[in-house]
């Protein structure tokens, strides 16, 4: 069962678990630093054609990329990517201090079996294969993995025997807005530009797990899912609650929104047998600071949608006829009320003179070009730029969006009951499979070890950095930008806390994507733990056979 890239890859996981890296903090550094000492350990360092610490540029924490390159006999060139910060270790609870310390937690097995749920039966179905700890299936061992590759790839390169050429990148800040790999599509250029390199796809080594309960089979992906943050500002009107009829709750608005869009399953993307998660909400507020008997006449939330091929414009539309459709029906229903308790009141006189209500549905774009058109563009740009200053410092980034629509409205001198819709960030686009030579490498190697019950599917399922290894051509970025308030722009002056995606730069370095991981239970959980056998012995040999075929 275990053979010669066990122990090796094992060893490495256990170093790299070892060194605690939690996104946003300079743990990030840390274990970046330790991935280039094992690359070059026992005299490998001369092997490479580039190796080193590629550094974010402003970064906060001041994270870097590892990354090592060998030039090998053709240009054509596989990218081996995995990240390698995680989430935080607060879930183990009174375990916590063994977090990062898997022999520490299989001593004590039994009482993290009793934390963590399900992990009793994964156990008693693989007794003696996992290995326990934050990181340990994601994805320090699937970038263990990567590391003892490159290592093998390595000798081979020093002995002129490898036949394509290999980037590995360790990225960071993978768990938070994936800064690290927006980064790394820098390098992946200037890579190419100064070899003159083709990238034949790119392998990443995030982690895969069961899709049902006794699940046998072990998952490859040809592509990744996609995700937006669409964003709605409910636009209501103040009243007194004594007199709520002269106004409109906010709060019932994006109730009546929230209840149609969150968990539902006709707005999931179906490609073949794969079929997204249904929208939730991520976020809900009104906008009151503090307690009062007014009416909450602004409130707003944002909803993570999950994408295999909807395009953000094509949401945008959608979504902006749900809301048309039950703004309406809200404000009718409102009517409806006010009609029925006015005669049952003592004011019945007044009951067939109420004012029928209506409001309006606007994207951000239809927005500002209603303000450009009634004030001029002059105008909207110096509301924009005054709306940029106001902004605090470290203010999150969907609060920031807010905040930018929020002054655009008020510049508008409309009134409610209105919805004005909005991108926040941050945007991954989706990557389809592609025919290519790694897909047929992929699928050549699946054949070849029916005993692995391996799967190809299409979607990575999990949300991944590798979104940002290609842009597919049918994707149109015109919708997201003009609609996301702190898109920053080339062309426009440059703001802290603005978003921006090197779009150009991904098109540029556009590339086959694949998801060949170790497999795991748990993760980002107290049971996250790493199935040993297969994710030290046979992914290695896994990726080593697709890099075979493909050379
Ligand atoms: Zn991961």
């Amino acid at each position: 069962m275990q053979n010669n890239w066990y122990q090796i890859v094992r060893d490495y996981t256990v170093r790299l678990v070892g060194i605690r890296s939690v996104n946003s903090t300079e743990g990030e550094v840390q274990v970046v630093e330790e991935v280039l000492r094992l690359l070059q350990s026992d005299g490998l360092d001369s092997a490479y054609t580039a190796i080193g610490l590629d550094p974010l540029p402003g970064d906060a924490f001041g994270r870097k990329n590892a990354y090592a390159f060998l030039r090998g006999k053709s240009p054509l060139t596989l990218v081996l990517l995995g990240h390698m910060d995680t989430v935080d270790t607060a879930d183990y609870g009174p375990l916590e201090a063994w977090a990062l310390d898997p022999a520490g937690l299989a001593e004590r097995q039994d009482m993290l079996a009793a934390l963590a749920p399900g992990l009793a039966e994964d156990l008693a179905a693989h007794p003696g294969d996992w290995m326990f700890g934050r990181g340990s299936a994601d994805m320090k061992s699937g970038v263990a993995a990567n590391i003892a590759v490159m290592r093998h790839l390595a000798r081979m390169a020093r002995e002129g025997r490898l036949p394509l050429s290999v980037v590995m990148l360790a990225t960071v800040d993978e768990e938070n807005e994936s800064a690290g790999i927006l980064q790394a599509t820098y390098l992946l250029s200037r890579l190419r530009k100064q070899y003159r390199l083709q990238y034949l796809g790119a392998i990443n080594t995030d982690y895969t797990t069961a899709r049902y309960p006794g699940d046998t089979h072990r998952y490859i992906y040809t592509g990744t899912i996609g995700k937006l943050l669409p964003s709605f500002l409910m636009i209501g009107r103040e009243a007194h609650v004594g007199i709520p009829f002269d106004g409109i709750d906010a709060n019932l608005l994006a109730a009546e929104l929230i209840r149609v869009l969150s968990m539902n399953d006709e707005l999931c993307d179906v490609v073949g047998r794969q079929r997204t998660p249904p929208p939730v909400t991520l976020h809900m507020s009104d906008l009151k600071a503090h307690y009062d008997v007014q009416l909450p006449f602004m409130a707003y939330f944002y909803l993570n949608v999950l994408t295999f091929s909807t395009d953000p414009g094509q949401l945008l539309t959608r979504l902006q006829r749900v809301a048309e459709e039950l703004m309406d029906a809200a404000l009718k229903r409102i009517d409806d009320a006010e009609r029925r308790w006015r005669q049952a009141s003592d004011n019945s006189f007044q009951a067939e003179s109420i004012q029928t209500r209506s409001g309006i549905v606007l994207t951000y774009a239809e927005l500002c070009a209603q303000v450009a058109q009634q004030f001029g563009q002059e105008r909207l740009d110096a509301e924009l730029e005054k709306a940029w200053e106001s902004c605090p410092p470290h203010l999150d980034a969907r609060e920031r969006a807010l905040h930018m629509v929020r002054s655009v409205w008020k510049c508008s001198g409309r009134s409610g009951p209105a919805i004005v819709m909005y991108y926040s960030p941050p945007y991954y686009p989706h990557v389809a499979a592609i025919p290519c030579v790694l897909l047929d490498a992929v699928n050549a190697t699946v054949e070849a070890h029916p005993e692995l019950h391996l799967v190809v599917e299409e979607y990575y399922p999990y949300i991944a950095d590798i979104s940002y290894l290609r842009l597919d051509s049918g994707i149109d970025g015109t919708a997201l930008t003009a609609n996301m308030p702190t898109w920053q722009a080339a062309d426009k002056p440059l703001h802290s806390g603005g978003y921006s995606l090197p779009l150009e730069t991904i098109q540029d370095v556009g590339m086959p994507v694949v998801n060949l991981g170790p497999y795991g239970r748990g993760v980002h959980q107290s049971g996250e733990a790493v199935l040993t056998s297969y994710s030290f012995g046979r992914l290695p040999e896994l990726i080593c056979e697709v890099i075979e075929r493909l050379g």
